[in-house]
């Protein structure tokens, strides 16, 4: 019988993923990527030998990426290792509070008890409920197809529906957050998580209080090679199961015959297959791909996920106060939530993410030197003026850190570049910029995102944080097995 074959169009995490798995089910799988890279957002480059990952950098269940080695009878050690971070984050406000998030729960809820004065309790309570809406509700929705759900029998969602509290639809997170906790900076913290999918904690519901879950009681993972590690690992994963990738080509169109995907054009070529999976932003591939405007449009009726200004940073010194993951957080965050999803605009007093592998492994960055990656949440992209926001967000950045830091950081920049709304929808065709496709502001959003299989083109499937489940590097991968799963 001949070997069937299926093309993956796009090469980030969720495209080398599924062509990963349908090779590992027998299909013939070529891969074509506009970029010269793998990796999509997952990429990576180095400047004046520091190194530096140029998108995702908070790595959570990667079990998800070893059960890839696992399914294609490979060791995953022998291509990929990582380590559990001790702090899964520290938090700095402006107070001089500062809060190490340990990994271990019971860690975690003394310090907030004597950083903050939180009650101990609460905070190992709050862990709890999210580990069960993680397990009884999360999983139905990360796990299977959209419409699968709701024709699973009773018995796989009777604990989904006993542990859906109304709060949790008709609250935002804030509003639960609020309700749970004593102390401002516990609220702030956890509602923080929104940020997880590109949402907003004042709109999106209170279901997302499962997410400090997978940061508080699973852990933060830090990947040897830094994040970048996961794609190359995985690419070659890949090109030893003989998968054909082709850089440098982008696919122009998806044909289709008697309402089948049947081929895709790329360089002016026609290529057939018989399964044809977009790892592209959706919204480009109905608009670009398809050329159907009205599904196009559809997708933009959810409200997009926000974006960011990431600033990195050669830094020829080195702060012990400052770990793997760190938070610089704004004295007014209901106010920065406004400025970015209904102002579309960037906050003065900004949140700050700090990243600094350096910290987990010397060679990322030259001896007594760290690798910063610096990133502020920002609005998607409308047209704003992108260059002044930039210079305005530096300095606002610089001052604060400054202020916190009690430095003058910009004495020890001695390299650096940027990525913003722009330059993430240019090298990634994000559309708009968004780092995570739609945001889940809206109660409804789970429900509203694309699904996996094309309804109305058979043989055409999409995969990847701009569809369900969603995005960030676990729910990318999880996108994957649903569609392999899918096709039979
Ligand atoms: C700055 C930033 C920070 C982030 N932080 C985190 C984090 O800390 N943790 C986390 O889990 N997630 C994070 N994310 C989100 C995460 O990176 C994404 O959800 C995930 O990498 C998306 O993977 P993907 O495979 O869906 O798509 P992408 O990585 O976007 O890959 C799509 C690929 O398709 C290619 N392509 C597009 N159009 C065409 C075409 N016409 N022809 C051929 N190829 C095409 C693109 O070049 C790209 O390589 C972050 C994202 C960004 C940008």
């Amino acid at each position: 019988m001949n070997q069937k074959k299926a093309i993956v169009i796009g090469c980030g995490i969720a495209g080398l993923a599924t062509a990963i798995r349908l090779s590992a089910k027998g299909y013939k799988v070529q891969v074509y990527e506009k970029n010269s890279y793998p990796g999509g957002k997952l990429s990576h480059f180095e400047q004046e030998g520091f190194q530096f990952d140029a998108g995702p950098s908070l790595f959570t269940q990667p079990e998800h990426v070893t059960e890839l080695f696992t399914l294609c009878g490979e060791k995953a050690e022998d291509y990929f290792t990582y380590t559990k971070a001790k702090i899964a984050c520290k938090y700095f406000f402006e107070s001089g509070i500062i809060v190490n998030a340990y990994a271990n729960a019971n860690d975690f809820a003394d310090e907030m008890s004597s950083k903050l004065g939180e009650d101990k309790n609460l905070v190992l309570k709050y862990l709890e409920t999210a580990k069960s809406t993680y397990h009884n509700i999360g999983k139905l929705f990360l796990d299977y197809p959209i419409k699968q759900i709701i024709k699973l029998p009773f018995s796989k969602i009777s604990n989904a529906l006993k542990s859906t509290k109304l709060s949790f639809l008709f609250s935002s997170l804030s509003k639960y957050n609020e309700s749970q906790f004593s102390k401002p900076e516990t609220v702030q913290i956890f509602n923080r998580f929104a940020t997880y999918n590109g949402s907003n904690p004042y709109k999106a519901p209170a279901m997302l209080s499962m997410i400090p879950h997978l940061e508080q009681n699973e852990g933060t993972y830090y990947p040897f090679g830094g994040m970048i590690s996961i794609t190359n690992s995985l690419y070659s994963l890949a090109l030893k199961q003989n998968i054909d990738f082709v850089f440098n080509s982008k696919v122009t169109a998806i044909n289709l015959k008697d309402k089948k995907a049947s081929s895709i054009t790329a360089n002016d070529n026609e290529i057939s297959a018989d399964i044809i999976v977009s790892n592209m932003d959706i919204y480009y591939t109905y608009k670009h791909l398809l050329n159907d405007e009205i599904k196009a449009k559809n997708i933009l009726r959810q409200e997009r996920s926000s974006s960011a200004i990431i600033f990195y940073w050669g830094i020829n010194t080195s702060f012990p106060q400052l770990e793997l993951h760190n938070i610089f957080f704004s004295t007014d965050y209901k106010n920065e939530f406004q400025a970015i999803f209904e102002k579309m605009d960037l906050f003065d007093d900004p949140t700050i993410y700090i990243n600094i592998t350096s910290k987990m492994e010397g060679n990322q960055a030259p001896p007594g030197c760290e690798n910063w990656f610096v990133m502020v949440n920002a609005p998607h992209n409308i047209n704003q003026n992108w260059d002044a926001l930039r210079q305005k967000c530096r300095t606002n950045v610089i001052n604060k850190l400054n202020s916190i830091l009690k430095t003058n950081i910009e004495e020890y920049i001695v390299t650096e570049d940027f990525l913003d709304p722009t330059t993430i929808d240019s090298k990634t065709s994000s559309y708009t910029g968004s780092l995570y496709g739609t945001s889940s502001n809206s109660k409804f959003a789970a429900f509203l995102r694309q699904s996996n299989q094309s309804e109305h083109i058979d043989n055409l499937y999409f995969v990847g944080g701009s569809v369900h489940p969603g995005g960030g590097i676990p729910l990318c991968l999880r996108s994957a097995k649903i569609v392999s799963d899918l096709i039979h």
